[in-house]
């Protein structure tokens, strides 16, 4: 019957068992996914229970938003699951940029310096440090930057990192995700022992990690070993997908006094904030954000092994360990690379009618190319799709709010591949 539909949908017979055949392969590794989803399940839920999340939560403010009850018992559940002090969730925290740069502004002063020992960080913080020269960067505020990259194996310079932490080092900035980088995402084991290190040299720097794409795909969130703030974004894996927008920040009493206050006013910090009606969204989406992310793991791993067997290289392996949602596949090839997204875009919910074309977007040196069909403008936990056309001619793919759409996803992706005509199986 499942064959059925999907010829009915444009997937041809032998795309279906080529999938099929590959998804098989993988059960064991989908297994040990869903067991840690388990968990984080529990982690999520007792969190809630504790916090006596209650139906007088989800009662929308307005206004100032004074005593919100639903917004503050978030914050706290926020803070049980990430297991910090506190907890600053809100929807105006407008995206994951603005809660990284929140973070940032809010404890850096004049004269301080940060450092990225993990190479260069997410391109939209170039302009929030002040690397790319930017109106209200932290550059502007005399706060200055520093950065030690990567080794060329993706192992920590330790060396260079004890070297570059000086007298007015104040915080240190670790992005988990690769992001687009081709860098490798780092373990929260890995980010433990950076924290360590770091604070080891010099104990009163603050370390922050950037956890976008990271959430609940590890049992251990970068709060648990040692990072004073964590950050992210609620329309990534946090979010469900349910979260309309919004951003959180997770961490230690004093560093959320300090967001809180940089957020909306000294004096005013977080007592103020209408949640304007999405706090059920925020808090659904948080219920059944570790279920969303295994999905989009599964269809993460389920394209890089595909791939992988037909001769590509996928990032992470389809056999490697994952620390985050995000799959790269190199096509060094235009068409493919268009084709896979056309696939993408073909097996949406919503807009599966529109054709994706390259574009020159503001901000990159080549064309690029999106898919998204999503329900929520620009959720990448939602099935994503997309790529500069430059050399590799990677896609990176992502999301995927139900396995069965992520593989229906993938599978028409190959389908669209297919019919370029230079590939057959
Ligand atoms: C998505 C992302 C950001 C920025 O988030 P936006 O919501 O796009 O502003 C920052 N860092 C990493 C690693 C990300 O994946």
């Amino acid at each position: 019957m499942l064959k059925d539909y999907y010829r009915e949908m444009g997937i041809s017979g032998p795309v279906y068992d080529y999938c099929i055949q590959a998804e098989k392969e993988l059960k064991s590794r989908f297994e040990e996914i869903d067991r840690r989803a388990e968990i984080n399940q529990m982690k999520v839920l007792a969190a809630m229970q504790k916090n006596k999340l209650s139906e007088a939560c989800f009662a929308p403010t307005t206004g100032y938003g004074y005593n919100d009850l639903g917004r503050e018992t978030l914050e706290a559940v926020y803070a049980d699951v990430f297991h910090t002090e506190d907890a600053l969730v809100r929807a105006q925290i407008t995206c994951g940029t603005h809660a990284l740069a929140l973070a940032l502004m809010s404890q850096l002063r004049p004269g301080d310096e940060l450092l990225s020992p993990v190479g260069k960080p997410y391109d939209t913080l170039e302009e929030v440090i002040g690397i790319r020269p930017s109106v209200g960067s932290l550059a502007e505020y005399g706060i200055s930057y520093r950065q030690v990259d990567l080794l060329e194996d993706g192992s920590f310079d330790w060396e260079g990192i004890r070297e570059a932490i000086g007298d007015r080092t104040r915080m240190v900035t670790i992005q988990r995700s690769r992001g687009y980088a081709s860098r490798p995402t780092l373990s929260v084991e890995q980010i433990g022992r950076l924290i360590v290190f770091v604070k080891e040299i010099k104990p009163d720097i603050l370390c922050m990690v950037d956890n976008c794409y990271g959430e609940f795909v590890e049992l251990t969130e970068p709060s648990d070993v040692g990072a004073d703030l964590v950050v992210g974004s609620l329309i990534k894996n946090p979010g469900g997908g349910l979260a309309p927008i919004g951003g959180y920040l997770c961490g230690t009493r004093e560093c959320i006094e300090r967001a809180a206050v940089r957020l909306t006013s000294p004096g005013l910090g977080r007592e103020v904030g209408a949640s304007l009606g999405v706090t059920a969204s925020l808090t659904q989406g948080l219920f059944l954000a570790p279920t969303v992310v295994a999905a989009a793991q599964k269809g993460a791993i389920l394209a890089a092994r595909i791939y992988e067997s037909l001769g590509y290289k996928a990032l992470p392996g389809a056999g490697e360990e994952r620390y985050d949602i995000i799959q790269e596949v190199e096509f060094y090839d235009p068409d493919l690379l268009v084709a896979f997204c056309e696939g993408i875009q073909a097996a949406a919910p919503v807009d599966s009618f529109v054709r994706p074309e390259p574009w020159d977007m503001p901000g990159y040196d080549s064309k690029v190319i999106m898919a998204a069909g999503a329900f929520v403008s620009g959720a990448s936990i939602e099935l994503s799709a997309d790529g500069p056309l430059k050399e590799p001619y990677a896609v990176y793919f992502q999301g995927g709010l139900t396995y069965p759409h992520a593989k229906f996803g993938i599978m028409m992706s190959l389908q669209k591949i297919v019919e370029t005509g230079r590939l057959s199986l």
